[in-house]
């Protein structure tokens, strides 16, 4: 399953994704792409995939332009930065 990017229902970006290594769903706060991270499963260490989603916040950048909120303007600021 690729990493996908979804909006809660609060308003914050999380990302899903699964555990390369036991297939676990997991779920990181947009805030953590890049960021080392650990299976809860089993025990892997990975990195948030981070690359992907800077192409999805770029698609939702074309497609929401207008509509996107100041908090996600930002995160794709950092994300660029990275
Ligand atoms: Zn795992």
């Amino acid at each position: 399953m690729k990493p996908k990017l979804v909006k809660t229902l609060a308003g914050k970006v999380v990302i899903k994704y699964r555990c390369f290594k036991c297939g676990d769903k997991l779920v990181s706060p947009l805030d953590d792409a890049g960021l080392k991270d650990t299976c809860p499963n089993c025990n892997t260490n990975f990195v948030v995939p981070d690359r992907v989603c800077r192409q999805l916040l770029s698609q939702w950048t074309k497609r929401y332009s207008s509509g996107l909120s100041n908090a996600v303007h930002g995160l794709i600021k950092l994300l660029q930065l990275i």
